[in-house]
């Protein structure tokens, strides 16, 4: 079989901006291991050209596709049908074309488990568990920390409406509830605690939250890498977090479980994960 790129399917990641993203550099790392030819580019989709830029690319022949901030909700719209952790999610970061049409399916809730719970080693059972955001990441990891066995689920959000949209669709209303930001101080404190807001994007100095949400176990996650990871990061290493760990490696087994679903080969994804590492030293691993 000849592997050049005329020959290649094609793949993509779309968002906006995009022009950073880290996976089309892990997607052909994984493509190389598994003697697999694809073609996977980044492309800059403004949310009001996505439909049609998705279009394109279909019709030039693209096979799936990852979809990033902030076009999640719209991707999921836009699918002939969705998964079930999609649809609890009500966001897609993964698109399969089967039949001519868009197939969506959400992997960052289960890549997040497998980074915790595989390569950090770190138990999430029975955990009380808060989660920062009610975006399209937070409504895809939620599921998967109830899946992964946390004792209760608190969600706070800026906009507090969203996060009780997404407590509703959780149905879990013994285990998950949402709160008030402003109360964050009422709640008690937590073993897991994960920012799945954006707000490190602003610019803003710091990430201020009461140090009372940490307890002598608690696990701090940032879905975020780099540098907007930073400002979660020092809140969570001041407060005395017991382990803290950055979303470099849910990228990866993100990026892993859609390599999956394309092409029916589970990557390694150790050494592929090491090679970002190495580039991102000064951040974060469980310790
Ligand atoms: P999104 O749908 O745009 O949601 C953004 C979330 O952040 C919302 O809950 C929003 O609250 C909140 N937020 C934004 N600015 C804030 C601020 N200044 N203060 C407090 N809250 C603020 O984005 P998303 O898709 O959920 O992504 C969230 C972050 O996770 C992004 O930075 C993304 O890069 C990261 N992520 C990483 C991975 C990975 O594989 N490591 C995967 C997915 C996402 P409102 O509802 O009030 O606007």
């Amino acid at each position: 079989m000849t592997t050049n790129q005329s020959t290649a399917a094609r793949y993509a990641v779309f968002g906006h901006p995009i022009a950073h993203s880290l996976s089309p550099r892990i997607h052909t790392a994984f493509a190389a291991q598994t003697g697999i030819a694809l073609e996977y580019t980044a492309i800059d989709a403004p949310p009001a050209q996505f439909a049609a830029i998705l279009d394109a690319f279909a019709a030039g022949g693209g096979r799936g596709g990852n979809v990033t901030l902030p076009l999640k909700e719209a991707a999921f719209a836009l699918c002939a049908q969705v998964s079930e952790r999609a649809r609890i999610a009500g966001a897609v970061n993964t698109l399969v074309r089967n039949d001519g049409q868009w197939h969506g399916d959400n992997t960052d809730g289960a890549g997040l488990v497998r980074d915790l719970t595989g390569r950090q080693g770190l138990d999430l059972r029975g955990r009380r568990a808060l989660l920062l955001g009610a975006g399209g990441a937070a409504r895809g990891v939620a599921p998967a920390l109830l899946d992964a066995g946390v004792l209760e689920l608190v969600v706070v959000n800026r906009t507090p409406e969203r996060a009780d949209a997404l407590v509703d669709a959780l149905g879990q209303p013994g285990r998950a509830h949402s709160r008030y930001w402003d109360d964050l101080a009422d709640q008690g404190d937590f073993e897991l605690i994960v920012n799945a807001t954006s707000a490190g994007r602003s610019g803003d100095a710091g990430f201020n939250a009461p140090f009372t949400l940490v307890n002598s176990r608690t696990l701090a996650v940032e879905l975020n890498y780099g540098e907007v990871a930073i400002p979660f990061l020092a809140w969570a290493r001041a407060a005395g977090c017991r382990d803290v760990v950055d979303g470099l490696g849910m990228l990866v087994e993100q990026a892993a479980e859609a390599f999956e679903l394309w092409h029916g080969v589970r990557p390694d994804t150790g050494p592929v994960y090491e090679a970002l590492r190495a580039q991102n030293a000064r951040l974060v691993t469980a310790d």
